[in-house]
């Protein structure tokens, strides 16, 4: 008897599916992404406006999750009402998860020491209502690390995503209790350490994700990204690690569904 063809499970553990970028073509976008074996969408709010739109799409299509929080970019309106209101909404039918929320020291959009308050007030959202966090780091990953452990992150877990460090920093974010979410990026040609973190990861603690409508994997670079696509990002995951596709998108979405408390 010939084996039936490999059927993909995969997870997108961050994408902006609620964002403009997919306003009018969403309902397809989600069709390729099923089609392409894409079974668990998770997409994530930025402030409290996105996180509302992120939680409407959840509540519609049964295969998307939400997230809520204020994005370091957005760290300077977090305001008392503001992160009121993501406590509110981080306790709303699918909300899986707070984020993303973190520190962003390479565009600076809000100033570092706002960037580090939100992100504090909102790790102990996240501890209060016993949720996982989603965490984004750029240049920042020292000040990241160090909120983090202060926050005992380890106990209520989270996911770092777009990973963006070397191996070092990846064994760090492993002893903090995260699980290590790799995007398009690490199918660039000049993906720095990130093949190297591809390969250190123990399977049991990574994900990936599209971080949608940005990054998109390699030979769609320049184009809106989609969930569809993480089935490439997978594929170049498991050609580094040396392990069948199917068998690590699998596992990789086991992970993201116990993290995520999802059945
Ligand atoms: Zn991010
Ligand atoms: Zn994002």
């Amino acid at each position: 008897m010939s084996q039936p063809p490999a059927v993909l499970d995969l997870f997108d553990t961050h994408a902006h599916l609620h964002f403009p970028d997919f306003a009018v073509d969403l309902g397809e976008v989600l069709a390729r992404a099923r089609a392409a074996g894409v079974r668990r969408m998770l997409t994530v709010g930025t402030d409290p406006a996105t996180s509302r739109a992120a939680i409407e799409v959840a509540a519609r299509e049964p295969d998307v999750w939400a997230s809520v929080g204020i994005h370091p970019h957005d760290a300077a309106a977090a305001d008392a009402a503001a992160l009121g209101e993501i406590e509110r909404l981080a306790e709303a039918p699918r909300v899986v998860a707070v984020g993303e929320i973190g520190l962003d020291f390479f565009r600076d959009l809000s100033p570092r020491p706002l960037q580090a308050q939100a992100f504090r007030a909102q790790l102990e959202i996240a501890r209060r209502l016993r949720r996982p966090v989603l965490v984004h780091c750029r240049d920042a990953h020292e000040p990241t690390l160090r909120i983090l452990a202060e926050h005992r992150v380890g106990e209520i877990g989270g996911i770092m995503h777009c990973f963006s460090g070397d191996v070092e920093i990846a064994r760090r974010c492993l002893d903090l209790g995260l699980l290590v979410s790799l995007a398009g990026p690490v199918t660039y040609p000049k993906a720095r350490a990130l093949p190297d973190v591809a390969r250190f990861v123990p399977g049991d603690r990574l994900v990936v994700e599209t971080d949608c409508p940005y990054l998109p994997p390699q030979p769609f670079r320049g184009q809106r990204n989609e969930p569809a696509h993480i089935a490439l990002t997978v594929a170049r995951v498991a050609e580094l690690r040396g392990e069948p596709a199917d068998v690590l998108a699998a596992r990789m979405s086991e992970n993201g569904r116990a993290l995520l408390g999802m059945a």
